[in-house]
């Protein structure tokens, strides 16, 4: 049950209440209503008709009632010897021939037996672990136990009087034992001082572990990069366009960040096609103007290979040499890239995982890139960091980028460790994309459109069905659906892209299709990130009921790329359940990528969002982002200065709250 000490114990907190305070007379028990009697026993028999059942009679003052119990065990039958007082609890009915409860709650009363003072909690459970057995533990640690001691406050009592919160000792006592149903609908909707109190220690442990990370981090020191404006005068200078507002916006707060002699932290954040790449490749240069390495890492092939294309288009010009570094390269161009990397010769390092591996050596590392950083593991980005370490004491400085838009409220709770720069504005002159719902039924429409699209001399993605269960069909599918495609366009040039394919194989498909000689790419999913090819305007999604909003937004952002009008079309199947309904209904209305990932996070919660990142933050398990924003709000606003002014304190209560879940964040 997750429970391992106290804490944990007296934190499985019930998930409803009964009431056993009062007794009803059998008379006065209303249908259907859970009630509680307390009786004598007036018959108990087996019966076998229609089946083998127990059937009893109990009757008080007011009345009787037959109990009646499908399942038994022999030793039930001795509370119900002809003549035991016993309390009942059950919901009566009326049957055809009695009125009964089936399968009540039964207790043999014991003299100086006495009802409960509170209502009864009820618990979730496992297998082979009752219901008395949880409530009796918990029970146990109220009143054989020092629970009042073990739970006192770790912070001065001024942390708490602004919300004017209970402690926690009075908090749990109230939801374990709860005196009356006005103090357990409070607890249900979360909205008693008791919940509130929890939920707010909860978010602090979660503000004081990552932001104990973040000022760990901010300890160590980082090459200062001085902005020297260059490298990067010239640069943008020689752009092909402005840059927007936000792009400035952010890239000052990275430069700033950069000049400091402690590492940057900092996750760069923007919808796709906000223009991250240039940002980027921006601060790169303020790096390689004082003389260091920049690694600049993508997740997939087909991106790192685009990176480095850009990359090298924009400053090889200036003069500046760029690596490339990916798994499937052939052993001389890898040694070749490796050599160029160790002597510094390289300045700018562009690749895929192949990044991380052990042979990879830098001379002077000055910063990380890392694109896409959800799809990077905690190992793997540490891996990356650690390439930097000239002296164990240098620490290179790391720039993050996510193309899904992060709710504030997550970036506010589990991003906490990070400083946050948004990108929150597409350059101008982008025409909006325009999504149509198509049922599968008028496919025949769609591929005439597809026709004319290619004919008008634009390009078309058509992605294929995303199958979770099964990567072999969906593989299946894309090769049929790709056949189908030539064998429909015969005056088409059709190519296929998807996951299996060897990456020479893939990078020359994407490549043709960049460069216009393919018109119409058959894709599964794995375009979903990054690909920019902006002569592409229509894109069809087949069986977009099945794919999650973000990945939709995503997949969606690959068109409008471009100056030309743009297409998304949604095929779904016909049936369609409530949350696909939902979704689609969602990417229907919306382009802006940070209210469609505010949807998600309603539908789904945050588990999409934090991608790999989730293993090393510690979970929320009461608080809930939105429900509970205010009180998010007040931990992040004191656990600084909690850290800063009573670190033993805060120490505790991470240990108090976090013992099991205790992976911090680490890079
Ligand atoms: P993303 O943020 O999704 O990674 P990219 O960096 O790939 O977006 O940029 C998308 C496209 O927009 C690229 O072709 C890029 O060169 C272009 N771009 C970036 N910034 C601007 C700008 N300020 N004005 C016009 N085009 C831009
Ligand atoms: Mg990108």
């Amino acid at each position: 049950m997750g429970v391992e000490d106290v804490f944990s114990l007296v934190m499985h907190l019930p998930i409803r209440y009964i009431d056993e305070t009062v007794v009803t007379p059998i008379g006065e028990i209303q249908m259907g209503v859970l009630s509680q009697i307390e009786a004598e026993v007036i018959r108990a028999e087996i019966v076998y008709k229609p089946k083998k059942m127990l059937v009893v009679q109990v009757k008080d003052a007011s009345g009787s009632l037959q109990l009646r119990f499908l399942h038994f065990y022999p030793n039930q039958m001795k509370m119900f010897e002809v003549g035991s007082r016993i309390r009942v609890l059950g919901e009566a009915r009326h049957n055809l021939f009695a009125f009964e409860m089936i399968h009540p709650q039964c207790k043999l009363i014991r003299e100086g037996d006495t009802l409960p003072q509170s209502l009864t909690p009820i618990y979730s459970l496992v297998a082979g672990v009752g219901q008395k057995i949880v409530k009796d533990a918990i029970d146990k640690l109220f009143n054989n136990f020092d629970l009042k001691n073990y739970l006192k406050d770790l912070f001065l009592p001024s942390v708490y009087e602004k919300l004017r919160l209970p402690n926690l000792y009075e908090s749990l006592k109230s939801i374990h034992h709860p005196k009356d149903f006005k103090e357990v609908s409070s607890h249900e909707a979360f909205t008693s001082k008791a919940y509130q109190r929890i939920i707010f220690d909860e978010f602090l442990a979660q503000q004081l572990s990552l932001r104990s990370n973040y000022l760990i981090r901010r300890a160590l020191t980082a090459i200062p990069f001085k902005a020297k404006n260059k490298l990067t005068q010239i640069f943008t200078d020689r752009l092909e366009f402005d840059l927007t507002k936000a792009q400035n916006k952010v890239i000052q707060e990275i430069k700033n960040d950069l000049e400091k002699n402690h590492p940057m932290q900092r996750l760069l954040q923007g919808d796709v096609g906000s223009g991250k790449t240039v940002v980027a490749t921006i601060a790169a240069l303020q790096v390689i103007e004082n003389g260091s390495q920049v690694a600049f890492m993508a997740p997939t092939e087909i991106l790192a290979e685009q990176h480095y294309r850009k990359i090298s288009q924009w400053l090889t010009p200036l003069d500046i040499k760029v690596a490339w570094l990916t798994g499937s390269q052939s052993k001389k161009e890898r040694e070749s890239a490796l050599n160029m990397t160790a002597s510094g010769e390289a300045q700018i390092v562009v690749g895929t995982h192949a990044l991380f591996q052990e042979q990879v050596t830098f001379k002077k590392l000055g910063l990380n890139i890392i694109d896409e950083q959800h799809r990077f593991g905690v190992e793997q980005r540490l891996a990356l960091r650690k390439k930097g370490e000239l002296d164990q004491v240098i620490e290179p400085h790391q720039l993050m980028m996510s193309a899904t838009p992060i709710p504030r409220t997550l970036s506010m709770s589990y991003f906490a460790d990070l400083d946050v720069s948004v990108i929150d504005e597409l350059p101008k002159g982008r025409e909006a994309i325009v999504t149509k719902l198509f049922s599968e039924d008028r496919r025949d429409e769609i591929l005439k459109r597809v026709h004319e699209v290619c004919h008008a001399g634009a390009q078309v993605y058509w992605v294929c069905p995303l199958i979770e269960e099964s990567e072999a069909l969906q593989l299946q599918t894309a090769e049929e659906t790709y056949l189908n495609m030539q064998s429909h366009f015969k005056d088409l040039k059709v190519g296929l892209v998807h996951g299996r394919m060897k990456s020479l194989e893939k990078q020359k498909v994407m490549s043709d299709f960049g460069k216009g000689t393919i018109q119409l790419l058959v894709a599964t999913t794995v375009i979903e990130v990054g690909v920019d090819v902006p002569n592409a305007t229509l894109m069809v999604i087949e069986n977009a009921e099945r794919m999650g909003l973000s990945q939709l937004h995503q997949l969606r952002g690959r068109v409008g790329r471009g100056s030309l009008k743009s297409t998304c079309i949604l095929l779904f199947q016909k049936k369609l359940s409530e949350v696909a309904r939902q979704r689609l209904k969602v990417i229907f209305e919306n382009t802006d990528g940070f209210i469609i990932a505010q949807e998600d996070l309603n539908i789904r919660g945050p588990g999409e969002f934090l991608g790999v990142r989730q293993s090393g933050v510690p979970m929320l398990r009461i608080a809930n982002l939105n429900r509970d924003f205010k009180l998010l709000e007040e931990a992040k606003t004191i656990a600084d200065q909690l850290l800063e002014n009573y670190p033993e304190a805060s120490h505790l209560h991470l240990k108090r709250w976090l013992s099991h879940a205790n992976e911090r964040v680490k890079v």
